[in-house]
């Protein structure tokens, strides 16, 4: 929900852009920690989920580390004043340079993803004359019962190292003299809104506990990954279940004295805090399909397009409108999206591809060009995603302070 002076400062602005709403991005980092000190977990931000440098530097100071996924992210990481004794470093395909950098900034962990990796991490930290820090990345084959393209967890999945292999893992980490082993890391998908799928994780986690332990290699570090989900249908209500999320783990993971367990939540601390703002370029009336042509497209949000993602599409300059007209009414939120003179729009963006499609048949009160529309929810993996395809501009960001 925009406030009029919000939208009476979009209505200068040249669209597109993200706006970013600093009040949710702390409300969520402040549930997010309340929820994990109780129980002394540690979060990492994952941050390909948005790296806006504002965003960052936020994040950054509820004292949270950081997951990165490219020796990029580890630079920024630092950047930003994240400490680097809470970097993680995650990725099935690290290159020489990435890692060389990582051992160079001393971070905390690697999370491996593959025998041949740990071998790859040995050979440079001997080089250095250093020890790095290491997770074995399990793949669990733990459904996480969330679209297809974002399900991480699977055998079929390339990411992590599959149990069958672990006795193989066992033997590398015997002979790499460079390496530290930590513990064991699982990420198993995003966009996870049903927790009974943590449950499963955590029977696997402690199986894999006991399966390193039995081993030789006592277990430091349990770290469950992230993918945490949120409400796309309720953009303005609710933020993320942290509460009941943490509980899971903490009723269902086995943590034994001295040890520590590590979360990585990307979507979860970002995805309310923004929404795509754009404009109604022209309004198609065919036969068969009314479109709403945006001034954004793919190359400003790609999700829909990527995943079939959803999120929730406004006309922002009607809906003030018609909260002008319904002062009195005690739900005009609700009352706007039902409106009779509702028409359904495919609300498409202007890029070369007819892919290029926000959402099909979308109820919106009838739409004219300069109509300001809002596209919600986009916090997490939507300006992150951003690409110059078609040679367009860079989306550019706002902030509400
Ligand atoms: C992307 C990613 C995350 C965060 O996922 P979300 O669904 O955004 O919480 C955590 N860990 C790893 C290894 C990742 O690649």
């Amino acid at each position: 929900m925009f406030s009029k002076a919000n939208i009476n400062k979009f209505q200068e602005l040249d669209t597109p852009f993200y706006y970013y709403d600093m009040g949710v991005l702390r409300e969520t980092l402040d549930a997010c920690r309340d929820a994990s000190v109780k129980h002394g977990f540690h979060v990492h931000y994952a941050m390909k989920a948005n790296f806006n440098p504002r965003v960052l530097d936020m994040i950054q100071s509820f004292g949270f580390g950081a997951d990165c996924v490219s020796g990029n992210e580890v630079r920024a990481a630092i950047e930003h004043g994240f400490d680097k004794g809470k970097v993680v470093f995650a990725g099935v395909g690290k290159s020489d340079r990435e890692i060389n950098y990582a051992l160079d900034a001393d971070i905390f962990c690697f999370n491996v993803e593959s025998v041949q990796e740990l071998e790859v991490i040995n050979e440079l930290a001997a080089a250095k004359g250093k020890k790095a820090n290491v997770a074995i990345r399990i793949n669990p084959n733990v459904d996480a019962h969330t679209h297809h393209f974002i399900t991480t967890g699977l055998d079929e999945n390339k990411f992590g190292i599959n149990i069958w292999q672990l006795p193989d893992v066992a033997t590398a980490l015997r002979k790499c003299a460079s390496l530290q082993f930590l513990g064991i890391h699982f990420h198993i998908g995003s966009q996870i809104t049903d927790l009974e799928v943590y449950k499963s994780l955590c029977t696997r986690i402690n199986e894999m506990q006991d399966w390193f332990e039995d081993h030789g290699f006592p277990v430091k570090v349990l770290n469950t990954g992230g993918g945490l989900g949120v409400d796309y249908y309720s953009p303005d209500t609710n933020i993320a279940d942290f509460e009941n999320y943490f509980q899971v783990f903490k009723n269902f993971l086995n943590v034994k004295p001295g040890q520590e367990v590590h979360f990585e939540l990307g979507r979860a601390l970002v995805a309310q805090s923004a929404s795509l703002i754009s404009r109604v370029l022209y309004v198609k009336n065919g036969k068969k399909k009314n479109f709403l042509v945006l001034d954004a497209g793919m190359t400003e949000l790609i999700r829909p397009m990527l995943y079939q993602a959803y999120h929730q599409i406004e006309n922002i300059s009607k809906s003030q409108e018609s909260r002008i007209k319904n002062q009195d009414n005690s739900s005009p939120a609700t009352a706007n999206m039902q409106l009779a003179t509702d028409i359904k729009y495919d609300v498409v963006g202007p890029i070369c591809e007819s892919t290029d499609c926000f959402q099909k048949d979308v109820d919106l009160p009838e739409s004219f060009r300069g109509d300001l529309i809002a596209v919600r929810t986009a916090g997490a993996y939507g300006e992150v995603m951003a690409s110059g395809y078609n040679l367009r501009d860079r989306v550019g960001s706002i902030y509400s302070e």
